[in-house]
């Protein structure tokens, strides 16, 4: 048996024609004497209803037996019916099944209300089935395609770079350590180095590709394998960065909207009209605000999620920059402001209300500034030395920005827990499926 039809092509054009559909089980009404069953595949639904009194006996109790979840081929003859979902029904005269359900899910699939993650992700696979989830990872297919063409369009090149590694590069969250050979590594907490180098020969670059963390505290906002979007570029400065990257949210917003209307309808997801540029706020200035409303911070201090929700209040839906944070709590590779200004870095943080999506900076390029900073930091230069010497080379000016695919995604789909928005997610509890 070969599929003849997608389920979104049948349509009332095939009226008493002949179609075989393939898909599985998403549901089943028993009526007694008819049945109506839901048969979905990749494009979506289509309404199959047996008739006792119009089946031979054997394929009515064939269908009755079926569960949900079942992979079936069904032929059968397509009506129009007005009733049906969309304007037509297929009236069963075949039915193969390829798999059996032999049991049933502990989860409804047509709910958009879920029981407790834990045990959706235990069967994630099966949980993928729902159309929440179908609709959350077609737009971050959209998310991943649009980026990828925004980028390619503004001249920058896709590369990949090593994910066993010698050396940390972002402190912080700590590293996974592997074996490699005789010897310990590391899984790659971030690109970081290798675009860096990257821009001496190809100026721009791009890496979409895995990070590793071993994230300290269970958040609903941190992974310990996400995909970050990396992006680097030459002769340019921070400022630059933030526009490229306001602009590429943008392109991605707005084709989403395009591309997946009916998943954002769906997920009853109405997208903001995004205007440039966002809105920019100093660290500084955030620290001032936090001070009139009582809070205890110190300049130099980390911006807690919590401490800017409480800042906040209503514009917790809006993208947003905080810009020029305190050098000591940016990595080594943040370029400060200025020679007088060493307090200072050329960086941002690109926000979504109190959710954090991309950190970027103007980076340093001269070796000597380099060694001060990581001496600074406690780092051990000489673990470094197969990244410093191609400092004795001509690095040119350059800035860039890492942004975390599934906090993009959390902020397009409203989606609380980062888990959701992750096919396989990976956290301090859970290393399977
Ligand atoms: P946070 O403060 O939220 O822990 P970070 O400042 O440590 O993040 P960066 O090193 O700036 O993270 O990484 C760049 C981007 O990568 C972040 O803005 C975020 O979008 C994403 N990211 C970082 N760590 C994680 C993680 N553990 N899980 C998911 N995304 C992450
Ligand atoms: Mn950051």
């Amino acid at each position: 048996m070969r599929r003849t039809h997608y389920s979104s092509e049948i349509n009332s054009d095939l009226h008493d024609n002949e179609a075989i559909i393939m898909g599985w089980v998403s549901s089943i009404r028993d009526h007694g004497n008819m049945q109506f069953v839901t048969i979905t595949d990749r494009y979506g639904d289509i309404q199959v209803v047996a008739k006792r009194k119009e089946c031979t006996e054997e394929l009515f109790n064939q269908i009755q037996q079926l569960k949900e979840h079942a992979s079936v081929a069904i032929r059968g003859k397509v009506k129009s019916q007005v009733k049906a979902p969309n304007g037509t029904e297929v009236i069963p005269l075949e039915l193969r099944v390829f798999s059996m359900a032999k049991k049933t899910a502990p989860f409804i699939i047509q709910s958009k209300t879920s029981i407790g993650i834990d045990t959706r992700l235990n069967l994630r696979a099966v949980d993928l089935r729902r159309n929440f989830l179908k609709s959350i990872f077609r737009i971050r297919n959209t998310a991943l395609k649009t980026t990828r063409e925004f980028l390619s369009e503004h001249g920058f090149i896709e590369v990949n770079t090593p994910k066993m590694i010698a050396t940390a590069t972002e402190g912080g969250a700590a590293l996974f350590p592997i074996f490699y050979y005789d010897r310990e590594a590391f899984l790659a907490q971030s690109p970081q180095l290798y675009k860096e180098q990257l821009t001496m020969a190809f100026e721009n670059v791009f890496e979409i590709g895995p990070i590793f963390r071993a994230e300290p505290s269970r958040t609903n906002r941190h992974l310990s394998e996400a995909i970050s979007i990396d992006v680097e570029q030459a002769f340019v400065d921070y400022n630059d960065i933030m526009r490229l990257l306001e602009k590429m949210i943008i392109f991605t917003v707005d084709s989403i909207k395009e591309t997946n209307k009916n998943e954002l309808e769906y997920l009853n997801l109405q997208l903001p009209n995004l205007e440039l540029p966002f809105p920019k706020y100093s660290y500084s200035n955030i620290v001032s605000k936090l001070h009139e409303a009582q809070e205890h911070i110190k300049w130099g201090d980390d911006l807690s999620p919590q401490i800017i929700k409480d800042l906040q209040n209503n514009r917790t839906d809006a993208f947003y920059f905080i810009t020029d944070w305190p050098t000591s709590i940016k990595p080594f590779y943040v370029k400060t402001k200025g020679e007088k200004d060493e307090m200072m870095c050329e960086s941002f943080d690109l926000m979504y209300g109190s959710l954090e999506i991309s950190s970027g900076s103007t980076r340093i390029n001269r070796k000597n500034d380099l060694l001060k900073r990581m001496k600074k930091q406690g780092l051990n230069v000489d673990a470094f030395d197969y990244h410093l010497r191609v400092f004795d080379y001509g690095v040119p000016p350059h800035a860039g920005f890492g942004l975390g695919l599934e906090r993009l995604l959390m902020a397009i789909t409203k989606c609380d827990n980062i888990r959701d928005v992750t096919l396989y997610p990976r956290d301090i509890d859970r290393l399977t499926p």
